[in-house]
């Protein structure tokens, strides 16, 4: 198959929203709108014999409250929803984590580092998010514009979801639980988040890959404001070897988009996709660059306000991959904003 063929779906039509559509035994899928793009996320509601454990959740708003009560009265009538799990802190998958233990004293289930991440983002408040926020975005080269924005929208974060549970229990690599009636194994793997947890059923050959692996978009791999000399992207391509396990007929679930097959050949397009990204970047860095100008040569200059967090911290987790590897330098001019440019331009 040619390199960048399109993954064929294995459905046409997402659920209705506020209904269920059955995936395998014990597998069902449940389709949240989101108020930002990707449209909407999957989530997963698993079955065993004494109880329901839901698998993300959407954002935290009366919408998607609704979409659940009408989803939990039709499905969960005589069994409790006993657990969430959250793949990784991002709004999207943890925003109504809280809800669903408050309400239906659900237990939370995440990685350790997800939790912390989360908690961490979550009691942050506006003033002081917007300014380290504000503080990062210009050394990364942002505009006057966008930094004023950043300052007004403060903890959008924190907005977005309901508050984070005070305890959890862990999850970790190759731990297995019981979720349907058969077994499924943790993996925790670093890149798009800290350490998002995918879960993966053999009896079924299916994966609910969360955002770790989309099957047609490339996940984002961002530099965010806590750590800015991380390298997210180096961790996000050594996890994929952890799925090259996987066979074509593996199903895959993921967070956005449809359930697909043939893992092995999007492995090969996420990682052909990160080097001719790095290759491009390595290529402008023939003179001094910033992050900005980098995201603006990747993905041009017409983004929404909410979109140049992502470009801005992609472009930079791959400047941050290509300094680890000694190909670039990075130094800071007289007004503290970080340029990176070949070591040895030609
Ligand atoms: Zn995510």
């Amino acid at each position: 198959m040619p390199l960048k063929t399109r993954l064929t779906t294995l459905h046409d039509k997402l659920p209705e929203p506020g209904t269920t559509l059955a995936i395998a035994p014990g597998v069902n899928w449940v389709c949240m709108p989101l108020p930002f793009l990707p449209a909407f996320i999957n989530c997963w509601l698993l079955e065993s014999e004494t109880g329901f454990t839901l698998v993300d959740t959407g954002v935290n708003n009366e919408k998607s409250k609704i979409l659940w009560k009408a989803v939990l009265e039709k499905v969960c009538r005589d069994k409790p929803l006993q657990s969430i799990i959250v793949s990784h802190y991002h709004p999207d998958h943890i925003g109504l984590a809280g809800w669903f233990a408050s309400e239906y004293g659900a237990e939370l289930l995440m990685s350790q580092t997800e939790w912390l991440a989360a908690r961490a983002l979550f009691l942050l408040n506006d003033r002081d998010l917007g300014q380290i926020m504000v503080d990062f975005y210009h050394r990364c080269g942002c505009e006057e514009e966008f930094l004023n924005y950043l300052r007004a929208d403060g903890n959008s974060y924190a907005r977005t979801i309901a508050p984070v549970p005070h305890s959890f229990i862990r999850l970790e690599s190759r731990q297995q639980l019981r979720l349907t009636n058969s077994m499924w194994t943790m993996q925790c793997s670093a890149g798009h988040s800290p350490a998002q947890v995918t879960l993966y059923n053999e009896q079924e050959d299916l994966l609910i890959a969360a955002d770790q692996i989309l099957p047609h978009i490339s996940p984002n791999i961002s530099v965010w404001p806590d750590e800015p000399f991380a390298n997210p992207l180096q961790y996000y391509l050594e996890s994929l070897k952890d799925f090259e396990r996987f066979g074509p007929e593996t199903i895959m679930l993921p967070a956005h988009g449809y359930p697909t097959k043939n893992i092995p050949q999007r492995l090969l397009q996420l990682t052909h996709h990160h080097d001719e990204r790095l290759e491009i970047i390595y290529n402008a860095c023939n003179e001094p660059r910033t992050a900005t100008e980098i995201s603006a040569a990747m993905l041009g200059t017409e983004i929404g306000m909410q979109h140049i967090f992502f470009a801005v911290g992609e472009a930079l987790a791959h400047l941050n991959y290509l300094h680890a590897k000694g190909e670039i330098v990075r130094f800071e001019d007289d007004t503290n904003i970080w340029r990176y440019r070949q070591t040895s331009p030609k």
